[in-house]
């Protein structure tokens, strides 16, 4: 067996049992229970690590998507790695305080629905930059920011109407989506930013989707971005940064995919647009960054056929993680016993679904794997990103436990959830 990990992910075999960055997920499961995220903080580092090499040429600040996965144990690894942060909401904004206080001073604030509250908040805690969605948002932000006497530094987002081949939910770009502002527009936004009190035109962001494979969509939207930051300065505004956004996408599928190949081909888009503009370059990755480190690791509760289907019902669902639900988004499933002569499973054709009262609760339709059998342990790969952060409570299930491993050690980062804890804010 090769002993170096050419996979994109941290989870690899080793004889015949799969682990993650060395750990045994069998123990995992015995020591913690099912479902249970798994993640990787060595390979977090190393996606981390691929845009900071890639970018270390421009002046830049990489400010990851907490919406992808918020727990406050994986803000602070990103943070003690000079990582900064995109939110959208005064929740995400307290989960940054509370995880990595000294990164405050390098967040930027998305969301087309900023609240009075969230603003005040993020005016309290000094952030980059606010990254305005409309222009009533605009008006709001300037009284605030003059009730609290402070300077917003604010970029307008705008909309490129870039067409990016991905998933419709996740596509935002184009002018039929709700988000930013047209590019034609701006201009004008960006005068009338400029009259209001207390705010500071300072950047220009853009952020056209996510799970785009491709990289020519970046660099159209940051071409169309440079000129309107040209056409901004000779308008007299002091447009030093340029925020990209996020949206960079991984394989989920068992493709060949080599991430450090993938950024160097983004950055070279990104780096040709922006040449000689002179800007300090703002980026979100959210996905890129954690999908892979992650899996959900779950136990098989019962096996059935009905009729020529054969079924696989596991402990999680579509609570735990909604994304083949939601988005017919493709995860790749594995046993964490290989199949071997001593543990025999001949492959079948299954669908894997979790015990949810929905139709739509499913992991994969009629995916051929090795036999998994009830008392079997799978895992789901690339839950790292918009898994638990999407995960809910419907039919009164409690939010999976997580774990990270870090230097080769397991740490539980968020306790199970108890029934207690899930019912308190209910009145009878
Ligand atoms: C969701 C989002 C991101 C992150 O997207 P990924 O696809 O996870 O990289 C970045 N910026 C904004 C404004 C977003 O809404």
């Amino acid at each position: 067996m090769s002993t170096t990990n050419t996979s994109p992910r941290p989870f690899i075999y080793a004889d015949n049992r799969l682990t993650c960055s060395g750990v045994d997920l069998t123990d995992l499961a015995d020591t913690y229970g099912t479902p249970l995220y798994v993640y990787s903080a060595d390979a977090i580092r190393e996606r981390l690590g691929m845009l900071q090499t890639e970018f270390a040429a421009i002046p830049n600040t990489l400010c990851y998507a907490v919406k992808a996965n918020s727990s406050l144990a994986i803000l602070k690894l990103l943070s003690e790695q000079d990582c900064g942060f995109d939110i959208v909401s005064g929740g995400e904004l307290e989960r940054v305080r509370r995880a990595a206080p000294s990164a405050l001073s390098r967040v930027v604030f998305s969301g087309v629905g900023k609240q009075v509250w969230e603003m005040d908040a993020a005016l309290a805690a000094d952030i980059l930059l606010f990254n305005v969605e409309s222009e009533a948002e605009l008006e709001i932000l300037s009284q605030r920011a003059s009730a609290a006497g402070k300077i917003a530094r604010i970029a307008l987002r705008v909309n490129p109407d870039v067409f990016a081949e991905t998933h419709p939910y996740i596509s935002t770009g184009l002018r039929e989506h709700k988000f930013g502002i047209a590019i034609e527009r701006a201009r004008e936004v960006y005068r009338r930013a400029a009259q209001l009190p207390n705010l500071e035109p300072a950047g220009v962001s853009v952020h056209i989707g996510s799970q785009i494979r491709d990289v020519e969509p970046f660099a159209q939207s940051l071409q169309r971005v440079r000129s309107l930051v040209e056409e901004l300065r000779a308008d007299g505004h002091n447009i030093r940064y340029v925020d990209g956004g996020g949206g960079f996408g991984i394989e989920y599928g068992n493709a060949a995919f080599n991430p450090a190949a993938s950024v160097a081909a983004y950055a070279t888009a990104i780096r040709s647009a922006l040449d000689g503009l002179n800007a300090h370059l703002l980026l979100e990755p959210g996905r890129f960054l954690v999908a892979q480190a992650g899996a959900l690791l779950t136990r098989v509760l019962y096996t059935k056929q009905n009729g020529t289907k054969h079924f696989v019902i596991a402990d999680a669902a579509m609570n735990d993680l909604i994304r083949p639900a939601l988005y017919q988004a493709h995860h790749e499933i594995l046993p964490v016993i290989a199949a071997s002569p001593e543990h025999a499973r001949p492959n079948q054709t299954a669908d894997i679904v979790g015990p949810v009262c929905e139709t739509g609760d499913f992991f994969a339709r009629d995916r051929t794997l090795p036999e998994l059998r009830a008392g079997d342990l799978a895992v789901l790969l690339d839950a790292g990103a918009y898994g638990m952060s999407l995960a809910s409570h419907y039919n009164t299930r409690v939010h999976p436990a997580e774990v990270l491993i870090d230097h080769g050690q397991p740490r539980l980062i968020r306790r199970r959830e108890t029934l207690d804890s899930i019912l308190a804010p209910e009145l009878l």
